[in-house]
């Protein structure tokens, strides 16, 4: 665990995401929970260590499991971005299953087994664009941002000049836009670089600072400027998925490139989609008329 200031803390070595917390003078407020149970379950201890205080909220920045699954282990008093509260929704029996059965696949049945009493703690408090706490004597901004998913938010703390991005800022690895919009992204990202913030906590990777986001608008503006070319010059989904050249664009570990070259894919179809939004149906099917 790290201590960024005096009172914000970070973890960025358990598995999802990155988790953090505040201590306020009036309680502890958590930013995403770890997504395996045992860690979820150290996590709480760590907190307990550090602060002598409740926990009073857990913030959600997206609805994704690597964010939410360990809630359970921390509290119910959940708050996100209304988006992700109609996605949490639907997390049934079928979604259990689901991620079961990927432990069972990656040789993890201890947790796999471990997901078998998983409850998903929906969150008790939503917002739509702002909404801030004023606690113990710290101003803590929630912000709706969008980019990675329609719920993506950023938890700013003030006074310490503090910034929990959630997936919006991941480091050293590709962001994944299968479920986002790039240029909404990019819009996030121009409106991080404005905040006055010292310190920014990414969803994934090391904590940072702004150099950071450069890189990564760097990546999502090459990657829409690849598609749309591939797009107007009539090439199909499948094809743009291979052809657009930034894969190697950060290193990726053995071990994860046949997950991270389905979620490039992924977030290839989905600019590919947008372009599609922004220029009308596809070159051959303006041919075919
Ligand atoms: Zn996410």
């Amino acid at each position: 665990m790290q201590q960024i200031t005096r009172d914000v803390y970070a973890e960025t070595n358990v598995r999802g995401a990155n988790v953090g917390f505040v201590v306020t003078g009036e309680g502890v407020v958590l930013i995403d929970s770890p997504m395996i149970p045992p860690e979820a379950r150290w996590w709480r201890e760590q907190i307990a260590e550090v602060a002598d205080q409740e926990i009073i909220y857990l913030i959600n920045t997206d609805h994704h499991r690597g964010h939410v699954l360990g809630n359970q282990y921390l509290t119910t008093a959940v708050i996100t971005h209304e988006a992700a509260w109609k996605e949490m929704k639907s997390y049934g029996d079928s979604f259990r299953q689901r991620l079961i059965n990927r432990f069972i696949k990656d040789d993890e049945p201890e947790v796999a087994a471990e997901f078998e009493n998983l409850k998903i703690i929906l969150p008790c408090v939503t917002f739509t664009n702002r909404m801030t706490l004023y606690k113990g004597g710290k101003t803590i901004r929630l912000i709706h941002v969008g980019g990675h998913t329609a719920a993506s938010s950023l938890v700013h703390v003030v006074e310490d000049g503090v910034l929990f991005t959630g997936d919006v800022v991941v480091k050293g690895r590709h962001p994944f836009i299968g479920h986002g919009n790039s240029k909404d992204w990019l819009n996030a990202l121009t409106f991080i670089r404005k905040l006055r913030v010292k310190t920014i906590v990414p969803g994934h990777g090391e904590v940072c600072d702004r150099e950071t986001l450069q890189m990564l608008s760097e990546y999502i503006r090459q990657m829409r400027a690849q598609v749309r070319k591939l797009y107007l010059a009539g090439r199909s989904k499948t094809e743009t998925g291979s052809r657009v050249d930034l894969f190697n664009f950060f290193p990726i570990p053995d071990k994860d490139r046949q997950r991270t070259r389905k979620r490039f894919k992924a977030s290839v179809g989905r600019v590919y989609e947008e372009m599609k939004t922004s220029y009308g149906a596809s070159p051959e099917a303006k041919k075919r008329k």
